[in-house]
């Protein structure tokens, strides 16, 4: 068995899910990091219950490649597993368990490398960036960029194991989330008029985040190398309404919206919220209150690297391969990129269609892959 496959069967064994702690997880690395003499930092969330963890290999003092990669994974809930979620199963070559594609596989190849890292004399370092809270927006790893900011460490360079089939990943969508709360007017629906029924509110909110779409659809930036061609917007959820006797008072939507790199979230924004003040106006002649409230619930930037960035012609040159993609899900890669300065690309072992899913697994040859990925970064960094 390779000793990334052990380890990963140590990682799988933390039931890391976002809305619990990760500290398990993070304590066990950090032991273990410290038996190769590698100190780790601790960046903890206000209540001390999760933490990132950051740690370099080699000389301290010189600007290394960062590998990154979030501890957190999605819930188990109400999913058919064959196996024990949180223990590995190996099966016909593949290497299943919640977080064995997204993304404990890497952190595992990770792990293992340090452990040749050590003894390697490295003129660049190594970096390892471990963060928490990623599947629910990239929350934890804003105090890791912070903190590397506020010490002055700049990585030169970094690369998001997120799984990819080990293809180097110039680019994605970024994402931004809102709720919104309309507020109307509640009366005995046999007088409907005399409300403001905040479900119709919502409804011409909905049309209007609709027009957008089809607007963007037609007319906004395209690039072919996403599956989804252009930028989109989706409501998610609505909530709204006691009875069918009353005119609702109350309704909140919540929707999304995931823009290519060459369309800026903020007009798009922009233009939801003039509509949302529109019907607001046009409400107020009923009850002067009528009121919709954007409410922000998550953000991550779009990424993108030029394509012929010496960091991508580097990390191409250790997959053995000389093609790059784009990918339609979100990484941390935007924030490394815009708020630390850091170019970035993405690349792991698995597939994200394994993600997320029952039965998630990564194939015993994408963790080979990346052990030899990373194996030659070692040798790159080298003396
Ligand atoms: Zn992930």
């Amino acid at each position: 068995m390779s000793r990334s496959i052990e380890i990963l069967d140590r990682l799988i064994a933390f039931p890391t899910v976002s809305r619990d702690s990760n500290l398990d997880l993070i304590r066990h690395v950090e032991g273990e990091l410290g038996r190769l003499g590698v100190a780790s930092r601790l960046i903890f969330n206000d209540e001390g219950s999760k933490a990132n963890l950051f740690a370099t290999i080699g000389p301290q003092d010189v600007p290394g490649i960062m590998l990154s990669g979030h501890t957190d994974v999605v819930p188990v809930d109400g999913q058919d597993w064959s196996s024990d979620p949180f223990r590995l199963e190996r099966r016909d070559g593949r290497l299943h368990g919640r977080g064995a594609a997204d993304m404990k596989g890497f952190v595992a190849s990770v792990l293992a490398m340090a452990e040749q890292a050590v003894r390697a004399p490295l003129a660049t370092p190594i970096h390892i960036a471990l963060s928490y809270d990623e599947e629910i927006g990239c929350v934890g790893v804003r105090r890791l960029i912070d903190m590397l900011a506020g010490l002055g460490i700049r990585p030169r360079a970094c690369i998001i194991g997120e799984p990819t089939g080990m293809q180097v990943v110039v680019a994605h969508k970024g994402k931004t989330g809102l709720r919104a709360h309309c507020h109307g007017l509640e009366c005995h629906s046999s007088l409907a008029p005399q409300g403001l029924n905040a479900i119709h509110m919502a409804t011409d909110l909905i049309a209007a985040i609709r027009r957008l779409q089809a607007d963007l659809a037609a007319e906004g930036a395209r690039d072919e190398d996403y599956e989804v061609a252009y930028s989109t917007i989706h409501v998610g959820t609505i909530r709204g309404g006691t009875a069918l006797n009353i005119v609702p008072n109350s309704c909140t939507l919540d929707f999304e919206i995931r823009h290519l790199p060459a369309d800026p979230v903020e007009p798009l924004l922009d233009r939801i919220a003039e509509k949302g003040r529109a019907i607001e106006t046009a409400g107020r002649a009923v009850f002067p209150n009528a009121a919709i409230r954007l409410e922000p619930l998550s953000a991550y930037p779009a990424m993108s690297i030029d394509p012929d960035a010496e960091i991508v012609g580097f990390v191409k040159a250790l997959t053995g391969g000389n093609s790059h993609g784009k990918i339609s899900f979100g990484t941390e890669g935007g924030l490394f990129q815009r708020d630390l300065g850091v170019p970035t690309v993405v690349c792991g072992p698995g597939s994200i269609g394994e993600a997320h899913k029952p039965d998630e697994f990564v194939s015993e040859d994408q963790l080979a892959a990346c052990d030899q990925f990373l194996a030659a970064l070692l040798r790159q960094l080298t003396h």
